[in-house]
């Protein structure tokens, strides 16, 4: 069987890894647009920096990719301790988030009203619904004071995302569970505490684990893939249209060739997998097109470690959207991994833009170091001038579940089964972490290898 995979990113790859686990004598061709493959997984190697310009890492606590390293023979590089150190930026200074809930119910990071309407969770009725935005369920549920200061920055560390306009259902999906299946959220974990007792295993329902990552960097999984994939991958030559002939598919690409495939996979962002099936199929397009992908810049700065006067053992921080500032947040990457700096250097990492500001994300490289510095200065006392700088925008970032967003999938699901052997794969539908879409392709993998037997 001849199989077609537009896009290299890790949902691209990882599929013609699996399928070819899976079955070897299968002809798998990715065709990828840019020069390189990787997609939202881009590390560069600049001045003894380190610099991630997309996925900075992913959590332990889903085994899709580590169980994708040790199949390429690669070892995944875990994070230091300091990691645990995050804070949040509250009233423009930065306050550190206790790491046990006794300790969070102890300290005064939520006022006294805050922690009250907290745990009055437990007598919120459940309410049965198909979907409402995070704001919604967290106002509901365990009231704005939590929302502000610890969700809503969280929403915009994974998604860079807006609170008013994210889906619980597609975003915070174990949470959504937790209510619908346990009357609460209270009620849940402490549900899942028990089982856990009964059972001695361990069931998370929140995002948990330890973040990973490799020596190398992220773009370490990405060359493997390659390496294991070889001539397969053809990079900078997008695909550019597809028709049906017969009972095979016939595909375009940049150079003007058309390639004859069993078997489609578009792994490309969703906008881009819109443009090319609107020809075949303008209505999975125009859904396809209703997937906001705002910009989202990126500046990492190294400084010489004396120079610092403050703490920079630490995680990082995020900024919640009440705090009315320009950045989403900064990571303290040389803390968190090994070999982001040079000996002796720091490096600091800043994110702008998003959902809720996407002219921010859009900055030009001056404005953006320039609107960066003075963020830093303010909020985490970071005063000297950088002797290490580099940026990189991403105009369409991190696609966006809005609310409905499952309705969204039912839809494409139905109109994309009436294509046979076409699929989508990628961080558009069902996850937008590197464990998510990882886990999605090796599903689709089986999915297409018994379909062929
Ligand atoms: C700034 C940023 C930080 C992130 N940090 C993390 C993180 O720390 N951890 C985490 O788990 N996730 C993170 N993510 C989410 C991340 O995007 C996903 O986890 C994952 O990398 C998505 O992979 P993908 O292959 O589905 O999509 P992409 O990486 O977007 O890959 C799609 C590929 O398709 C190609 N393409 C497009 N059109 C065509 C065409 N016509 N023909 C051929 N190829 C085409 C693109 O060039 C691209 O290479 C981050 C995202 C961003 C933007």
């Amino acid at each position: 069987m001849r199989v077609i995979i537009a896009g290299a990113g890790i949902s691209g790859l990882s599929l013609a890894f699996g399928l070819l686990q899976r079955d070897p004598k299968l002809d798998v061709t990715v065709f990828e647009g840019e020069k390189q493959a990787g997609g939202k997984i881009r590390t560069e190697k600049v001045d003894g920096y380190l610099c991630e310009a997309g996925v900075n890492g992913f959590l332990d606590n889903k085994p899709s990719t580590l169980e994708l390293a040790k199949s390429l023979n690669i070892e995944a590089l875990k994070s230091n301790d300091s990691s645990r150190k995050r804070y949040i930026c509250l009233d423009g200074e930065l306050k550190r988030i206790p790491e046990t809930p006794v300790s969070f119910l102890m300290s005064n990071f939520l006022s006294v009203g805050g922690r009250l309407r907290m745990m009055s969770e437990f007598f919120v009725p459940k309410k049965v619904y198909e979907d409402e935005s995070l704001e919604e369920f967290a106002v509901r549920r365990v009231g704005r004071e939590f929302l502000e200061k610890l969700l809503d920055p969280m929403a915009s560390g994974i998604y860079a995302g807006d609170p008013a306009k994210m889906s619980i259902r597609s975003c915070f999906g174990k949470v959504y569970d937790l209510e619908q299946k346990h009357g609460g959220l209270i009620k849940g974990f402490m549900a899942i505490g028990k089982e856990n007792k009964k059972s001695g295993k361990k069931v998370e329902a929140g995002p948990g684990g330890t973040l990973m990552s490799f020596s190398g960097g992220m773009g370490s999984l990405v060359d493997a893939l390659c390496n294991s994939l070889g001539s397969r991958v053809k990079t900078g030559n997008a695909v550019k249209g597809i028709e049906k002939k017969g009972s095979v598919y016939s595909v375009l690409t940049e150079d003007g060739s058309w390639h004859e495939a069993d078997c489609v996979v578009f792994a490309s962002p969703a906008y881009n997998t819109a443009e090319i099936m609107a020809d075949m199929d303008k209505g999975i397009a125009d859904i396809l097109f209703e997937t906001p992908y705002p910009p989202l810049s990126v500046a990492a700065f190294g400084y010489k470690k004396e120079k610092l006067k403050i703490d920079t053992d630490l995680f990082g921080f995020l900024v919640p959207g009440k705090e009315k500032r320009k950045l989403l947040g900064t990571l303290y990457d040389s803390s968190i991994f090994t070999n982001r700096a040079p000996e002796g250097y720091v490096m600091l990492r800043s994110m702008v833009g998003g959902a809720r500001q996407p002219e921010l994300g859009m900055m030009e490289p001056d404005k953006l170091v320039s609107t960066v510095r003075a963020e830093l200065k303010d909020i985490a006392k970071v005063d000297p001038e950088p002797d290490f700088i580099w940026t990189y925008r991403w105009e369409k970032a991190i696609p966006q579940y809005l609310v409905g967003h499952h309705e969204k999938l039912a839809a494409l699901d139905e109109k994309i089964s009436k294509h046979k052997n076409i699929y989508l794969a990628g961080n558009a539908y069902r996850g937008v972490s590197v464990n998510d879409s990882i886990a999605n392709s090796m599903e689709l993998a089986d999915k297409i290898v018994q379909g062929n037997r």
